[in-house]
């Protein structure tokens, strides 16, 4: 079984290119597009990793990452932020948050698989 990814993601583009990427490589996916929907969808699917935007709709990804971190459960699945952010110290204050990564917008297709791999805990069986 190769792990299921949720991305929480409002923006389409980017939702329809870590979609198309992560598929590409073997890595089927789950897909939210505002907070309360992604915190559903985990709930529902525990997923092995989530990638999560900032800048959502009904609840914002700091606000999804404090919720996640702070269940007995959903806190151990891999979290990172898709994010624009670029000022100093905005990578420490996703990390406190309770993100574990991020990755920088805009997307870099040659990489953003292999970015994303570097969280995925534990044994994966890739496909393809
Ligand atoms: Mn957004």
């Amino acid at each position: 079984m190769s792990a299921r990814i949720l991305i929480i993601e409002d923006n389409p583009t980017n939702l329809d290119l870590m979609t198309y990427l992560l598929n590409a490589f073997g890595y089927p996916t789950l897909t939210a597009q505002d907070g309360e929907e992604g915190l559903e969808t985990v709930c529902r699917e525990v997923p092995d990793l989530i990638i999560c935007d900032i800048q959502l709709p009904t609840m914002d990804g700091r606000e999804v990452a404090r919720r996640l971190k702070s269940h007995p459960q959903f806190h151990r699945i891999p979290l990172l932020a898709v994010t624009a952010l670029a000022m100093v110290g905005d990578r420490a204050r996703l990390l406190a948050a309770g993100f574990d990564g991020y990755i920088a917008k805009p997307l870099s297709p040659e990489t953003f698989v292999q970015e994303v791999e570097k969280f995925l805990v534990g044994p994966q069986d890739k496909q393809g």
